[in-house]
């Protein structure tokens, strides 16, 4: 078959895992390699609660008969799948047929589990490719024991990179999302122009980078546009929440910090790199100095020496950093001095610490010792742990320290959607990453509703593609 086609293995209808492989002739790319975050097993990583986990070392068989990544067996390592009968795979599948290519590499778009998952158990010769700085955050995630590592191949691309293989290119698009390096796609296959938008977002410190998206787009002539609708109320009618640009939330975040007496804990998500480097060049003009959790100074180290793109000449690179003692581990090499505890307790006016939730316990010794007490602040910034978790909550109770929230998602508007799709006027367009993806006002633009596991030529999506209900 020459016409080039889609299949829909994950993201359809659910949150995340979006697994989408697009072939033609001989040659597929498969965008994206997660895992729902609703399935039966969380990915596996270093989580800092306690979800339902694969068993280690058995993890690609869980994931595979679980029906929560493709079922194409070549995409795996043949060490991890050992004896795993191809019959029972296709059967979780229904029996399913699915187009077979000579070649299928993989593109991911950034590095938040939902999105690779599946990537530590990939086939050491597959090809994957990856925006600069995804690939620099993977190897600051790996770096930090976040995350395990691949055998698979890893290409680095800059940004507008352009990969051709033959039948079709790829362009890889930078875009902007909670996880540095994120990045969609623009597949041309000549006859067809295919748009991936990746998660994204209006309200981060690059909305230019959608408006570039979006000309890239016109400028194409896009025919599908498979976008994420992570924010899609079920009603259709309800609006979400409004969420503060970034800009705004680094200003409270300023204006707290100067007004703050005690230590200032910082809980974050150290997949946001540039949110980190915004935070350290604020609170070091504050006149705090930066102390960092052990896996977190790893990440931010291993993902700078990497060079990251979106950090070039950033004045939190020239930051120091300290390493808090209780939190490095016998034989782990960390890469910068560390501090002890006792100090940062003794000044606690003088820090701003990069926290992880298991180490709650240190706040015992951290607030009780030294001569400042009871006036620290706790920030949680888009991290999973909130102020109010019931532990969190008891150890901010139990020593006076204030929590504060400074979140603003990584995922766009409902609105922010229906204007890209608007603007960028495909023939047809498809919601992934969404449990609602009938909410989206499309703008008159056809929508088309895959099915887990359907596959689909361009052609006919543009073809059955109807406007929605009701617009
Ligand atoms: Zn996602
Ligand atoms: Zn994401």
């Amino acid at each position: 078959m020459h016409e080039g086609q889609l299949t829909f293995f994950g993201g359809v209808s659910k949150s995340g895992g979006v697994q989408v492989l697009y072939g033609k002739g001989k040659q597929a790319i498969l965008f994206d390699f997660g895992i729902e975050h609703s399935s039966l097993l969380f990915p596996k990583q270093t989580t800092l609660y306690e979800p339902v986990g694969a068993t280690t070392g058995r993890e690609i068989r869980q994931f595979l008969l679980g029906g929560m990544t493709a079922p194409l067996l070549e995409l795996y390592d043949p060490q991890q799948i050992k004896g795993i009968d191809p019959a029972i795979v296709s059967r979780v599948w229904s029996d399913r047929e699915f187009p077979q290519y000579e070649r299928i590499s993989l593109f991911i778009g950034h590095m938040h589990t939902d999105h690779i998952g599946a990537l530590p158990y990939a086939n050491p010769d597959l090809p994957v490719y990856m925006n600069h700085d995804s690939y620099a955050l993977y190897r600051g995630i790996v770096a930090g024991g976040h995350y395990p590592d691949t055998a698979a191949r890893i290409e680095a691309c800059e940004d507008l990179s352009i990969i051709d293989f033959g039948e079709f290119t790829i362009q890889i698009v930078e875009m902007d999302h909670n996880a540095t390096g994120a990045a969609g796609l623009i597949i041309d296959s000549g006859d067809y122009k295919i748009a991936y938008t990746g998660d994204w977002r209006r309200q981060g410190k690059h909305p230019e980078k959608i408006d570039r998206f979006i000309e890239l787009c016109r400028n194409k002539g896009i025919d599908v546009l498979i976008t994420e609708g992570t924010r899609l109320p079920a009603d259709p009618a309800a609006v979400p929440s409004y969420q503060q640009p970034e800009d705004e939330l680094l200003n409270d975040f300023a204006e707290w910090i100067g007004a703050a007496e005690g230590l200032v804990y910082l809980q974050m998500s150290p997949r946001d790199l540039e949110r980190m480097a915004n935070m350290i060049a604020i609170a070091v003009e504050k006149g705090r100095k930066i102390v960092m959790e052990s896996s977190h100074a790893l990440i931010w180290h291993a993902a700078n020496q990497e060079g990251l793109r979106i950090l070039e000449g950033h004045p939190a690179l020239n930051a120091e950093i300290r390493v808090l003692d209780a939190t490095v581990t016998d034989g782990m090499t960390v890469p910068y001095d560390t501090v002890a505890l006792e100090e940062v307790a003794e000044h606690k006016d003088q820090y701003l610490y990069f926290f992880k939730f298991p180490d709650l316990a240190q706040m015992i010794e951290l607030e009780t010792l030294g001569q400042l007490q009871g006036c620290s602040h706790f920030i949680q910034s888009d991290y999973s742990v909130k102020v109010d978790h019931k532990d969190v909550a008891k150890f901010l109770k139990t020593f006076g320290i204030t929590g504060h929230t400074l979140n603003n998602g990584g995922h766009a508007h409902p609105e922010a959607i229906s204007d890209l799709v608007e603007r960028i006027a495909p023939k047809a367009v498809i919601t992934l990453h969404s449990p609602h993806p009938r909410s989206l006002d499309t703008r008159g633009v056809k929508a088309f509703f895959p099915e887990k596991g359907q596959t689909v030529s361009v052609a006919s999506i543009i073809e059955a593609a109807s406007v929605a209900a009701g617009q």
